[in-house]
């Protein structure tokens, strides 16, 4: 549809303009926070320096989203079972669950087929949902995963939270840069996701009902032939 093209017509430039921003803030930024750790050890306006620190992490969480972007060098891909990933993240995520109280569950076909993937981009990926779903249960709940093999050569990767939602007229806000409901927020969590299972020829969407919850699917191609070394595709 219109709505898509432009929306990926967008990410293509942000792509280009992301590896020189990033590149140009990323150092300033590192010495900036060296100093003011400095700073902190030595002197007293504690609470100042928290919030200059806190502000500079946010901006460093934004460097670092679009670098994911941006990356000028070849993407990997490689063989991969999905189930190992999830797992990786899951573990990843593990103190932040028990935290906020979300437990993590998960359902996995049988004799799931391997999918051709950038290892870290996916893991990107499923991180961010997850942080999402997280987010949308402040007094937490459950999170559902469901991984199935679909007909055509795919498979399905359902991410359910019982969190706050989405309004039906925002759902296709997301993805779009800086778009962000939360204080902390950067709002280039989804846009990552999008533009990365773009790169993936896979399919990101995202059903959501208000006070019940949101569903975010993925769908990605699965690998016919296994490979027989690492495939290096140029993106
Ligand atoms: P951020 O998490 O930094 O706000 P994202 O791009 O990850 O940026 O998400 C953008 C917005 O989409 C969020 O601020 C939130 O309003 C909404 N959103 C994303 N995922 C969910 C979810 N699982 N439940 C409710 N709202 C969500
Ligand atoms: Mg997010």
């Amino acid at each position: 549809t219109a709505r898509l093209l432009q929306k990926s017509e967008k990410l293509a430039l942000l792509g280009q303009m992301a590896a020189g921003i990033a590149h140009e803030i990323r150092n300033p930024l590192t010495s900036i926070k060296g100093f003011i750790q400095l700073f902190k050890v030595s002197q007293q306006k504690e609470e100042y320096f928290d919030i200059v620190l806190a502000e500079l992490e946010r901006i460093n969480a934004i460097v670092g989203e679009f670098l994911v972007l941006a990356k000028p060098t070849a993407a990997v891909y490689v063989e991969q079972d999905v189930k190992v990933l999830i797992k990786d993240v899951i573990t990843l995520m593990s103190t932040q669950s028990i935290l906020n109280s979300v437990e993590i569950f998960v359902d996995y076909d049988h004799d799931l087929p391997m999918i051709s993937c950038e290892e870290n981009q996916l893991k990107q990926v499923f991180l961010n949902l997850l942080k999402n779903a997280m987010e949308s249960m402040p007094h937490g709940g459950n999170i559902h995963i469901i991984v199935l093999k679909k007909e055509e050569g795919t498979i399905s990767i359902k991410i359910i939270d019982q969190g706050i939602g989405i309004p039906e007229e925002r759902i296709s806000t997301l993805g779009e840069p800086f778009y962000t409901t939360k204080e902390k927020g950067t709002g280039l969590g989804l846009m990552t996701c999008y533009k990365i299972i773009e790169g993936h020829n896979g399919v990101l969407t995202i059903h959501s009902t208000v006070n019940k919850g949101t569903t975010i699917e993925i769908i990605l191609p699965t690998i016919t032939q296994p490979l027989l070394k690492k495939e290096v595709i140029l993106v």
